[in-house]
């Protein structure tokens, strides 16, 4: 038996559309989930990639691991952002292609549907102009950080919701979407995605007692590589600034 289309999860709604197509289309054995795990996620997000097991299934989603978004952060010496983000190559794109190339090994080819949308930014727009949700494509021709010799193996990348908008995926998933969409937080990701705007990190970090421990946790690490936590002058103003006693109380 072999895996014909591959899904990357995160525990958001686009991946998860992706995943719910798939096993639309395919026998549950034909499938296979993988979710690389950023050590960085909120336990909703845990629980919802669990609950993906059973939900259109069942069917197997394997979690991989490169280390964590904070040991990426001590190593580079700085957080994720701007288009430099450490996290991503090393924890999802670097754990995608040794998983793809160690399946293209064992059993051949196979399909990647990824869950992208051009609608979700604008450069992502960019990236994916052009591209059809129903083309396959050689993987350096969607991501160029992914290697030619994946598609020598057989390995065929799919945009398969690539036009769908926002309203679309959640009409789509009628409901079933991570509950912390739910809670007022459009992205899911990291808890929170250390390249996001401040005010998102300080939602997460006022959001709940594990948030809270998210924001101890990236002190920490901001203290060890001397580097600003906030990304923003506003973040820095809000949350940095000593202010005046007076005024605090
Ligand atoms: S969600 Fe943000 S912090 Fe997490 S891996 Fe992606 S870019 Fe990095």
């Amino acid at each position: 038996m072999s895996v014909k289309v591959l899904v990357p999860v995160s525990g958001g709604k686009d991946s998860q559309a992706a995943l719910k197509m798939a096993m639309q289309h395919h026998a549950p054995e034909d499938v296979r989930g993988l979710f690389c795990d950023t050590q960085f996620e909120h336990p909703l997000t845990y629980a919802h990639v669990e609950k993906l097991r059973a939900l259109y299934g069942p069917v197997r989603i394997d979690t991989v691991t490169g280390g964590s978004v904070m040991e990426k952060s001590i190593k580079y010496g700085r957080f994720p952002g701007g288009g430099a983000r450490h996290c991503t190559d090393e924890l999802k794109i670097r754990e995608t292609r040794i998983y793809c190339k160690a399946l293209a090994e064992e059993q051949g080819g196979f399909e990647v549907w990824y869950g992208m949308r051009t609608q979700e930014s604008p450069e992502r727009g960019k990236r994916y102009a052009g591209k059809l949700d129903d083309a396959l494509y050689h993987p350096h021709e969607v991501m160029t950080k992914y290697p030619k010799y994946l598609g020598k193996m057989g390995v065929r990348f799919r945009l398969a919701i690539c036009s769908w908008s926002e309203s679309d995926v959640l009409e789509y998933l009628d409901g079933q979407e991570n509950p912390l969409y739910a809670a007022g937080f459009p992205r899911v990701g990291c808890f929170p995605c250390q390249a996001s705007g401040d005010v998102w990190k300080e939602k997460a970090y006022a959001f709940d007692e594990f948030g809270a421990a998210q924001k101890a946790k990236v002190m920490i690490v901001s203290k060890q590589i001397g580097k600003s936590m906030w990304n923003s002058k506003g973040g820095k103003v809000r949350n940095e600034s000593p202010g005046c006693e007076l005024c605090a109380h």
